[in-house]
């Protein structure tokens, strides 16, 4: 027998056993809500007889459903390192061979094995690549190889389905498995009484960014000059994973730039390694690429600025801009975000307000050169464009009229009125866009106005910028010489240079 000798149950699949995983609580932040609840999972297991006197039902499975990277098998870690018990993690996709019964008794050895060191806990990643649904096994195919590893699968599944059934008999082992991809679960795996808890690892908000990065940042020499709370503002839909990333990413630039502990400007440069790409080296403009793409950056940045300043407008401002090509941007502006609340509810000015700033691209290239217009500018007028069709359309801020599209289902179905949570927490409010419109003169209807929107926020902004010229004008030699400035110099330069009765320049 060409197998005999090699034990497949155990070769490949040796769950990494943990004596103690050294992690804790303390070191996960951002998801409190499950972290709260899983704290009756850790004093079960310091504990399993007294839950037995009380009569209290051990607690069976729990399935943690989340996007990746937000801290499922890390808090996994915590429950048996907050209880000092052993950690047996496997990858859902450590089951699936092609060799029938090879899968289950992976799973039965490690049942076993978690049993006989009980109290203890068993974690299997991506359960998703295991239990997918079941078709029912032996169905007619002339793909012999799809049927063996098929019917591998529901043999593995059934498998782990009877060791689950069977876990009263196993007191003291707690099961946790981890999927982003709880729709392709066999519903038998989620029926009542194998997973008794399913708990949502969600992204973390802005005050779990927060909490993150400053966890992750205690691990390494942070400057305490660092204002954490930037990145934790400004870097939306982050998860866990990434934030960890940046901080290591920050520590190698420090340690390339020779710095003695990590500074602001390596956490900015980790930024934008892992956002837009590394810098390039070999690509750069000539004098006058750089003179128009500090120019467009600059008309958004000093429009940002000028409206928070002058019309105390609720606007994003300029955190720096940077004419250094890097991955696959020339420039770039970066924003300093508001609270995450103030773009849930964004009301008509605010939206108006970022539709000038986008148009102080052009605007601001038009002051410069007059009428020698580039193609400079074109994606923030894209942008603009985008964004004046949503507030017309979509979101139906100008006049209400008539739109295109669909509520989504639930609207529809359910005796409700008002906005819901969708799934992710974060409210639906986007209809679909690609239904046909309901007539052709509704489509040049919505032409017209959003033309008519662009043109009148255009003209207040390019009015506005013709009044800060001089500003302008010095913020771009600015920009030219250093590559990079910072939003505070921004303010520094307008500080210095006043409005003006507006110039015409024309070429
Ligand atoms: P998942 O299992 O959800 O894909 P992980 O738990 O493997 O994510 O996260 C990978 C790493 O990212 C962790 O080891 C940790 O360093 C960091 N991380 C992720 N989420 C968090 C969090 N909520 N709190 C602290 N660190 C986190």
């Amino acid at each position: 027998d060409l197998w005999q000798g090699i034990d497949f149950s155990r070769s490949k699949a040796e769950a990494r056993v943990d004596g103690s995983t050294g992690v804790k609580f303390s070191d996960v932040a951002g998801i409190d809500e499950a972290v709260e609840e899983l704290q009756e999972l850790v004093r079960y297991l310091k504990n399993p007889e007294l839950f037995d006197t009380i009569g209290i039902k051990p607690p069976h499975g729990v399935l943690l459903e989340g996007p990746p990277g937000c801290g499922k098998t890390l808090v996994a870690k915590a429950i048996a390192g907050e209880a000092g018990v052993p950690f047996y993690q496997m990858a859902g996709s450590e089951f699936v061979e092609v060799l029938v019964g090879v899968g289950s008794a992976r799973i039965r050895d490690l049942f076993k094995r978690a049993k006989v060191n009980k109290p203890s806990v068993i974690f299997i990643d991506e359960i998703d690549a295991l239990a997918t649904r079941r078709q029912g096994i032996f169905k007619e195919s002339t793909d012999n190889l799809y049927n063996a590893s098929t019917q591998e699968r529901e043999t593995t599944l059934n498998q782990l389905l009877t060791e689950l059934d069977g876990f009263d008999t196993g007191k003291g082992v707690i099961f946790l498995a981890a999927t982003n991809r709880r729709d392709l679960l066999d519903p038998a795996l989620l029926r009542p009484g194998r997973f008794d808890r399913k708990i949502k690892i969600c992204p973390p908000g802005a005050k779990g960014r927060l909490d993150i990065l400053k966890i992750h940042a205690s691990k390494v020499k942070m400057s305490h000059s660092v204002d954490l709370s930037i990145y934790s503002r400004n870097l939306p839909g982050w998860s866990g994973a990434k934030l960890a990333q940046l901080v290591q990413e920050a520590a190698l630039v420090a340690v390339r730039k020779g710095h003695e502990s990590i500074f602001q400007s390596d956490m900015d440069d980790a930024v934008d390694r892992l956002t837009v790409g590394p810098r390039r080296i070999g690509v750069k403009l000539g004098h006058q690429g750089q003179c128009r793409r500090a120019t467009t950056e600059m008309g958004v940045a000093i429009t940002s600025h000028l409206l928070r300043r002058f019309e105390s407008a609720k606007v994003e401002c300029c955190d720096r801009i940077s004419i250094i090509p890097r991955g696959w941007t020339l420039s770039q502006v970066v924003f300093r975000r508001l609270d995450d609340e103030s773009y849930m509810f964004e009301r008509r000015p605010q939206l108006l307000h970022r539709l000038q700033v986008f148009l102080g691209a052009r605007a601001a290239e038009e002051v410069i050169y007059g009428r020698d217009t580039s193609k400079a500018s074109v994606s923030y007028l894209a942008d603009a464009s985008w964004l004046a069709r949503k507030i017309i359309t979509i979101w139906n801020l100008e006049n209400p009229m008539v739109i295109h599209g669909e509520p989504p289902p639930w609207r529809r179905e359910a005796n409700f009125i008002g906005p819901r949570l969708d799934f992710e927490g974060s409210l639906y409010n986007d209809y679909n866009l690609t239904e046909p419109p309901l007539n052709f003169n509704l489509d040049d209807e919505v032409a017209r106005r959003t033309e008519a929107l662009i043109r009148d926020m255009y003209d207040r902004t390019l009015a506005m910028l013709q009044r800060h010229h001089a500003a302008l004008l010095k913020a771009v030699k600015v920009l030219i010489t250093q590559e990079e400035i910072s939003g505070e110099e921004i303010d520094f330069i307008l500080d210095n240079y006043p409005q003006q009765t507006p110039i015409s320049v024309v070429l």
